[in-house]
């Protein structure tokens, strides 16, 4: 039985922090001061401080600047408003986080479209969203550009593949069939309403799933040699430590691999490229903010690239 290739995000991830690292150091020759992030949390939840954590010590091995805001659970919107407005000014920053979930009190798409367009490197803000759709250059969510990423390494040219995306949140789903549909392929957006999924799995020769739902497609769903991109991250119990979890993606694992062409582990797979990305949309924002100014004064949107 011949497994399919497996698509190695930490390896991706680490050639493409290698590539980052290079133009950050290129930038900071050029323009005398690094690409800087800033990243807002809210709260003390223990995983997104792990995150906002990883993400720091990530941009500081590039060689960029990384602003950490940690402020209270209890910190009013006005505030959180305020603060973002400072960032936007600030020439020392280029990207802006904000990391979710933000406390119930405060409206998070509010706090979300008050970050600047040109510097918002989650890509979730509905002037980046609506230029996407409009397949015109943006900052793109981290994930799916990760996923455009791998499967590019993998397949070459996308041009003409039918493409299945099952999923449709804002951060992940929708952009990722915009951006497989940038690449010309020929999509398909499945979700929880969606008729006959086995069969639609069945016809496509590229499937991204991202569900949340632990090993939801099955491998007899998979077509043969089919490339398989699964973005889920669901926490079970483990079978074989009583007590103990593991995590597993969206997809049936060991089945898949024995009839896709290829597929991503989890973990291992798409986690670590969403977080290089995120340093790649810092850089495009840096390097797009000084293109029309010489400085990181002043940004325009339509700078802005890219993906
Ligand atoms: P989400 O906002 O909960 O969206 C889930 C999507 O799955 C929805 O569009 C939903 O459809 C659809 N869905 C639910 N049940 C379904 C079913 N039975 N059949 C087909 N579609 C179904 O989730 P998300 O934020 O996109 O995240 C999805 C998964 O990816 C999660 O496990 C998350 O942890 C993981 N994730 C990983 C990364 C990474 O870096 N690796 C990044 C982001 C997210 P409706 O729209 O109809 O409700």
């Amino acid at each position: 039985m011949t497994l399919a290739t497996l698509i190695d995000g930490k390896r991706s991830a680490e050639a493409l922090r290698a590539r980052i690292a290079e133009r950050t150091a290129t930038f900071r020759d050029t323009h005398g001061l690094a690409p800087g992030l800033a990243v807002i949390l809210v709260g003390d939840d223990p995983a997104s401080a792990i995150y906002v954590r990883r993400k720091g010590e990530q941009c500081r091995a590039v060689g960029m600047e990384s602003f950490p805001h940690l402020l209270p659970a209890e910190t009013g919107e006005a505030e959180l408003l305020a603060l973002i407005g400072r960032l936007n000014r600030d020439p020392a920053v280029h990207g802006i986080l904000v990391q979710l979930p933000l406390p119930a009190h405060v409206d998070t798409q509010r706090v979300l479209a008050a970050v600047e367009p040109a510097k918002d490197v989650d890509g979730f803000h509905i002037v980046n969203a609506g230029r996407l759709a409009l397949g015109e250059p943006a900052l793109t969510p981290c994930t799916p550009r990760g996923c455009i990423m791998m499967l590019r390494e993998t397949l070459g040219s996308l041009r003409g593949r039918r493409a299945l995306v099952i999923g449709r949140s804002t951060i992940v789903g929708r952009p990722m069939a915009q951006l497989l549909l940038i690449e010309d392929c020929t999509v398909t957006i499945a979700h929880r309403h969606s008729r006959e999924l086995p069969d639609l799995c069945r016809a496509a020769e590229i499937v991204v799933v991202a569900v949340g739902i632990p090993e939801l497609i099955r491998g007899d769903w998979i077509r043969p040699g089919a490339v398989v991109i699964d973005v889920g991250i669901n926490r079970v119990p483990d079978p074989t430590r009583p007590g103990a979890t593991r995590i597993v993606g969206d997809v049936a694992f060991e089945d898949a691999r024995t009839v896709a062409g290829a597929i991503t582990p989890v973990p291992g797979g798409v986690g670590p490229m969403t977080i290089a990305c995120l340093l790649q949309n810092t850089l495009d924002a840096a390097e797009a903010a000084t293109r029309h100014t010489g400085g990181a004064s002043t940004h325009r949107h339509e700078d802005t690239l890219v993906y």
